[in-house]
């Protein structure tokens, strides 16, 4: 019996001094899935042991370890075509990198039980252990995992999209369009790009006077004539992000909604497209009986806010102004109103010129005639009532050579009324 107490004794003596060892010489450092850090790190991780085994010309060891998870990006774009990437990221699971000389101990767990409240995405945590003379290794680690993240969306632009309350980064970054680009009618492009950076400089002016710092935008006119790739080539010149919020996204209502909006990323604009479309019926049905649950009130609501000293920029587009409710275009939930029209004579020869004439350094001498002749097709189909959206243009000059381009654009002009 003696003997059996002394065992006991001597083992729990043994557990509290691993224990109470383990304090003493290890350090762990725990991220969860809410911090950005969390996504930087596995990204980290996996690009790591990648070089790691490249080096060494063999796996890396969690590489080996039959515990990985897969990353999928997926974009859709607006055309219809989407594309997929794939990202081997370590799976929940025990995993061991070496940083620095130092080894640390990866553990990824994923919490069953409990979801996070509005995403209904699982608790995630990852927790790295290693030797506590270490320790100043992790904001090391950190800092690069961060840097790495920054560097791959350095130039480019970033949109995001709501995920419950919160905004996550959708896609990969994609590359900034130069704003001469697009094509805008003579001073809209200028009048909206002045407009946000005096609007962007005034912040001390806004907090003095107590105003809250925001500004609404409102792109109107037909399809396809720029009003999206504006105000991303936009977002792009001024390095900005790009919230895109769907008014009529399943499960989004009114408390949702003022929260995404009062908490958009730092530097980043909120669109908002297709505005009608949201509530020209008040309360939208969709061909299943879905009905969207914001209501107009609600948007207003979250339109106004809270008064914060944040900065928020939001860009609505709307091909039917005149359906807009009055109470909408109001100063301080939209600002600027600017219409992007089908194409005038000008904006389709200069748009004519960006395709065709980079093949020599100085447009042909054809090329001119061709791109005149062009704005004057333009200009007698305008006359008679007839119109041609950008996008058509821009399609037409993808697809032809300059000289059958010019010959067949008369097709594509179309009676449009115009509000
Ligand atoms: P909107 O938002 O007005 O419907 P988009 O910005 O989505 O139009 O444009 C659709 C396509 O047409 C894009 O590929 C874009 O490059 C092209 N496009 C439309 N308008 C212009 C323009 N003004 N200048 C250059 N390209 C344009």
């Amino acid at each position: 019996m003696a003997l059996g107490v002394g065992l006991t004794v001597m083992r729990q003596g043994l557990v509290l001094g691993t224990t109470a060892l383990r304090r003493r010489m290890l350090v762990t450092l725990e991220i969860n899935n809410k911090d950005r850090a969390y996504e930087w790190f596995l990204a980290w991780m996996s690009r790591q042991t990648a070089l790691q085994a490249q080096n060494s010309r063999a796996l890396a060891p969690w590489t080996r370890s039959h515990q990985l998870s897969v990353e999928t990006t997926v974009e859709q774009r607006k055309n219809g075509s989407s594309s997929a990437l794939f990202k081997l990221v370590a799976g929940p699971g025990t995993h061991y990198i070496q940083y620095k000389r130092a080894w640390m101990q990866v553990k990824r767990e994923r919490e069953t039980k409990s979801m996070q409240l509005m995403s209904g995405i699982p608790w995630e945590t990852v927790t790295l252990t290693t030797l506590s003379r270490d320790r100043n290794l992790f904001p090391e680690l950190l800092t690069e995992a961060r840097d790495l993240a920054m560097r791959g969306q350095e130039g480019k632009l970033v949109i995001h999209t709501a995920w419950g309350i919160e905004w996550r980064p959708f896609g990969q970054p994609r590359l900034k369009r130069p704003i001469g680009s697009v094509v805008l009618a003579p001073g809209v492009a200028e009048n909206i790009e002045n407009d946000i950076k005096s609007f962007l400089d005034r912040r001390q002016w806004y907090a003095d006077r107590g105003i809250p710092y925001r500004r609404g935008y409102l792109l109107h006119g037909p399809p396809g004539s720029g009003k999206t790739s504006f105000i991303q080539a936009l977002a792009g010149a001024l390095s900005y992000d790009i919230c895109v919020l769907n008014l009529s996204e399943r499960g989004l209502a009114d408390d949702k909604l003022f929260h995404l909006l009062s908490n958009a990323p730092e530097r980043s604009f909120v669109l908002i497209e297709d505005i009608d479309a949201a509530f020209n019926k008040r309360v939208q049905t969709t061909e299943d009986g879905y009905q969207s649950s914001v209501t107009f009130s609600g948007f207003l609501n979250a339109l106004d806010g809270v008064a914060s000293g944040e900065e928020r920029v939001i860009f609505m587009t709307t091909n039917h102004v005149e359906k807009l409710d009055p109470a909408l275009i109001r100063p301080g939930r939209v600002d600027l109103i600017e219409k992007i029209d089908d194409a005038t004579p000008e904006q389709a020869r200069i748009l004519f010129d960006r395709f065709y004439g980079g093949r020599d350094i100085l447009p042909s001498a054809i090329d001119k005639e061709l791109s005149r002749r062009l704005g004057g097709i333009v200009e007698e189909e305008l006359a008679s009532g007839r119109r041609v959206s950008m996008a058509a243009l821009q399609g037409l000059f993808i697809r032809n050579e300059a000289q059958d381009a010019v010959a067949q654009c008369r097709d594509l002009f179309v009676t449009r009324r115009t509000p």
